[in-house]
């Protein structure tokens, strides 16, 4: 799950960003309205915690435009009590819920769980992870602009593990979700090692930056990481 924190002070900043990511979430920062505007044009996320004050576009112009665009991303407002305004209060800004500074973390998490569960985001047609590039709808993907030569069931399996990336997938899941066989009563984990195989010879051996990775005992990550 990815989480796009929006806010200025960089101490509290800091402070969600490393608290978040030590509960699993991939976490993004932006210290300007301008900059979190920026990282929602060209990153899909599973919620934002947007601070109201902030210097030159504030969060209620960041919510206004977001929601103007038909971005339906949940957004938690993250606000001092004495910057509190009643259109907060009554959540017809557009955003989801409110936390009013300072909060007690393991409140933020349960709100964070709450929203995320109402999954209220559309699933995603255009699905982006570095240079690769999926269209869902077209069936069609690219790493670099080139076309990728995939399967019906490699990109069944790219698209799931884009749309949990920075999440662990496990091979239950891949079973489950994506093979769809009810139980493992029959195991296909050598069926799914096999496509994973040929996946990543599509996707990852011509490219220096490798984006599908093995979690040792656990399953399969796509990542973006640092060649
Ligand atoms: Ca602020």
């Amino acid at each position: 799950m990815r989480i796009l924190v929006v806010e200025d002070e960089k101490k509290i900043a800091k402070a969600l960003h490393d608290g978040l990511a030590a509960q699993g979430y991939e976490v993004a920062v932006a210290h300007t309205g301008e900059d979190g505007f920026f990282q929602l044009n060209e990153h899909t996320f599973d919620l934002v915690l947007l601070d109201l004050m902030l210097p030159g576009r504030d969060g209620y112009e960041v919510l206004a435009t977001m929601r103007k665009r038909g971005m339906t991303t949940p957004v938690l407002i993250l606000t001092a009590r004495d910057a509190i305004e009643d259109r907060v209060l009554g959540l017809d800004s557009g955003a989801d819920d409110y936390l009013v500074k300072p909060f007690a973390f393991p409140e933020l998490l349960a709100r964070i769980r709450v929203l995320l569960r109402r999954g209220k985001s559309e699933p995603a047609t255009r699905l982006r992870l570095a240079d690769l590039d999926m269209d869902v709808m077209a069936r069609r993907a690219t790493r670099n602009s080139h076309p990728l030569q995939l399967t019906a069931r490699e990109f069944e399996l790219l698209e799931y593990l884009l749309r949990h990336h920075g999440e662990v997938v496990s091979r239950e899941m891949l079973a489950r979700d994506v093979w769809q066989t009810p139980t493992r009563a029959t195991p296909i984990d050598n069926v799914i090692d096999v496509h994973i195989a040929r996946l990543r010879r599509k996707v990852d051996d011509p490219f220096e930056r490798k984006l599908i990775h093995t979690v040792r005992g656990m399953g399969f990550v796509a990542r973006e990481e640092a060649p």
